[in-house]
């Protein structure tokens, strides 16, 4: 097959994730071959940069030489060893160290994986375990919300409040309840303002738990900015009006910050910049800059005790993955964080922040714009048909992916969610680059409105 494309050996050989397997083999897929900063490049060598940093998650850019260094020198000394039955490691133990003295509230340990599903897949198993170690076997219910994004391991695809993970695969089963998406944009009632949203939202989960019983409920899951779901930044209020309905009912609050975690929010953690209050937190992307594969878990002690007890009096927490905490992976976790801190990245975020979030608010005028979300280094624009009515286009138009594709074509890599095109750079993006992003991006708007119009 040696004269044979990367293209033509994918189509024959690759089974993709998330994607349109019959449309795939007619236009094949995009090779990269290679990135630097913030851009990646293909075979013919075009750049692109990355507005979205891959899935969301190259914080520090492509050709980090420590972060290379960091995976090397700890490839040759261990490469390989878990944390089961009593052993463990240094890389692993610096990084739970260095997690819980990050943490914004208080958390008790930290337990570590290598993907977000598998994080929040473990907080589902704990939240399970703990409620038969309280005695309280009946309050195992987990609520998720409509458009959330937790995962897709059965279990963290069953949170995920999207049809499209859904569906083929008999999901959500039962013990997941869903709450409301906190999009005010379309979900609020005419006038009402965020706050007033929020507090219908607070009422509406008061009666979900209401209805079907504070003892059978234990969780809330909930990412603290929505990011496949099309990146919904809460309306005013909303967390601490949801955090006083979990509290009053003794439920417990799963803070997903797998794309939120490690600044891109503006603060360190979306908890942060949302005055949230979490028993467990959930983090990758970031984490790692998307180097290695990693994720993590941080629960309380609220979380942490009941289970521990209850593996001393009836057997272990029968649960972990053979790279959880792999060696590799957490040293480059650690250098990641040490980078962070040395090149002061919340710094940088709070100057390159507001010129994207101004460069995207410009957009508000565009014809095809309905509404422009966004905090920190993480935004969204949602196309429309009509913006007075704020009337979606025809799916059949796909005009979300119209415009990706457009945009690809110009040299910048972006995700459409539906409609609403979502912006998540390396936090390392510089102003000049930003402009650059927006100003390809523009282009592509411009004939996305031209084709959807004519
Ligand atoms: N949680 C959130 C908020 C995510 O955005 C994602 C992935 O995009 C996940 C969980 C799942 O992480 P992974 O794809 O690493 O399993």
């Amino acid at each position: 097959h040696s004269n044979r494309t990367t293209a033509e050996r994918d189509i024959d050989s690759v089974l993709h994730p998330y994607t349109n397997l019959i449309r795939h083999k007619e236009v094949g897929p995009l090779v990269i071959t290679h990135g630097q900063g913030v851009r990646v490049f293909d075979e013919a060598g075009k750049d692109y940069i990355e507005g979205l940093a891959g899935l969301w998650c190259t914080s520090l850019g492509w050709g980090e030489e420590r972060l290379v260094q960091a995976a090397s020198a700890q490839m040759r000394k261990l490469p390989f060893y878990h944390l089961f039955s009593h052993k463990t490691h240094d890389p692993a133990v610096a990084l739970c160290d260095r997690l819980l003295g990050m943490a914004p509230v208080p958390m008790s340990k930290v337990f570590l994986a290598g993907s977000g599903s598998e994080a929040n897949d473990t907080a589902i198993k704990l939240i399970h375990y703990r409620a038969n170690a309280l005695g309280k076997p009946a309050k195992k219910k987990i609520i998720a919300r409509e458009k959330a994004y937790h995962g897709v391991t059965v279990a963290t695809a069953a949170l995920t409040g999207l049809p499209f993970n859904h569906r083929g695969f008999d999901l959500p089963f039962s013990g997941v309840l869903r709450a409301g998406c906190p999009h005010h944009y379309r979900f609020a009632q005419p006038g009402e303002s965020e706050e007033a949203f929020s507090t219908r939202l607070a009422a509406e989960l008061d009666a979900l738990i209401v209805a079907e019983g504070p003892d059978t409920v234990a969780a809330f899951f909930a990412e603290p900015v929505m990011g496949a779901g099309g990146v919904i930044v809460p309306p005013a209020g909303y967390f601490p009006k949801i955090q006083a309905v979990l509290d009053k009912y003794d439920v417990l609050l799963v803070v997903d910050e797998v794309i939120c975690g490690f600044g891109r929010t503006g603060r360190m953690f979306g908890t942060e910049t949302f005055g949230i209050r979490p028993d467990m937190m959930t983090l990758a992307k970031g984490l790692s800059s998307g180097y290695a594969p990693i994720s993590a878990l941080m629960v309380n002690e609220r979380v942490y005790g009941p289970v521990a007890e209850e593996s001393g009096r009836i057997g272990v927490f029968g649960h972990g993955y053979t790279y959880g905490g792999h060696p590799v992976s957490a040293a480059v976790a650690v250098e990641t964080l040490n980078i962070y801190a040395e090149r002061d990245i919340l710094a940088h975020i709070a100057k390159v922040g507001p010129v994207l979030q101004d460069g995207l608010a410009a957009f508000r005028d565009h014809p095809l714009v309905g509404e422009k979300r966004g905090i920190g280094l993480i935004g969204a624009l949602e196309l429309v048909a009509d913006k007075a009515a704020k009337t979606p286009f025809d799916p059949k138009l796909a005009a979300g992916p119209l415009v990706v594709a457009k945009a690809q074509n110009h040299g910048v890599i972006l995700r459409a969610m539906g409609d609403s095109v979502a912006f998540s750079p390396p936090l390392v993006i510089s102003e000049a680059e930003i402009a650059e992003l927006l100003r390809r991006f523009g282009k592509a708007l411009d004939e996305a409105h031209g084709d959807l119009t004519r």
